[in-house]
């Protein structure tokens, strides 16, 4: 090794021959293999179950997120990938989850920069939707059903992100331009329409658009709901019976 750099591969007495001076790690009971690429994580630092936040159905367990600890996105990140490195991982996947969706921008910097500073290799994903927000259902009837002292609490969970089609792509654009190393692989910038039920086809397909441009990759969730396969079941149920 040279700096970060593998300079030479061989049997071990040829290779101590060229380079008598290299320090000799390893030994009999270690094994050399590439570095792990995690390929789904959040970056929370700290998991859940930890945080008093225990698995659940994933629409119930995601509303309970909200109470997770503010932690700052540089500690979060950095923390994060020395526990990952200490694994064995080299290169995560990280599908962000905004303290504050204004200030995406500022809070990618500091999370692209915490896993820099620890010294793995991130795929950034900032994410996106417009649809289903809290229920798979017409919101204003959903609505309807509820008790009063439910509705405001209800209707914030439901309120659009604050950032549409155009704003998210522009702000992939600028991550993309600043980030994005295509040499060392240092940090990836890809786009994450987070999954198939909470995103319009227009915007997958945007997703898709922006990535054949940029030759990056498109990041989603795909079926991790037990609910939604539940629902397309009980309506696929429905259409038999009608
Ligand atoms: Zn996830």
């Amino acid at each position: 090794m040279s700096g970060n750099r593998i300079i030479a591969t061989g049997k071990r007495n040829e290779l101590h021959a060229l380079y008598p001076k290299a320090e000799i790690v390893g030994g009999e009971k270690f094994l050399l293999t590439p570095a792990f690429i995690n390929s789904h994580d959040h970056g929370r630092a700290i998991g859940t179950a930890a945080l008093g936040i225990p698995d659940d159905l994933l629409e119930i367990w995601l509303v309970k997120l909200s109470s997770l600890p503010n932690i700052d996105p540089y500690l979060a990140a950095a923390y994060d990938g020395l526990r990952l490195l200490r694994s064995g991982v080299g290169t995560v996947a990280h599908s962000h989850n905004p303290r504050d969706w204004e200030n995406m921008e500022a809070e990618a910097a500091a999370t692209i920069s915490g896993y820099k500073d620890a010294g793995i290799r991130v795929a950034f994903h900032p994410p996106i939707l417009d649809q289903n927000l809290l229920v798979y259902d017409d919101a204003e009837q959903f609505l309807a059903g509820l008790p009063a002292h439910l509705i405001q609490q209800a209707k914030q969970l439901m309120k659009a992100v604050p950032l549409d089609r155009q704003d998210y792509f522009g702000l992939c654009t600028d991550l993309f331009n600043t980030y994005h190393d295509s040499k060392q692989f240092m940090c990836h910038v890809q786009v994450s329409p987070v999954g198939g039920q909470w995103c319009s086809d227009e915007l997958i397909e945007s997703a898709v658009d922006f990535a054949r441009q940029h030759q990056t990759k498109v990041q989603m969730h795909l079926l991790e709901t037990g609910m939604l396969l539940y629902l397309t079941f009980i309506g696929m149920r429905y259409q038999q019976l009608k």
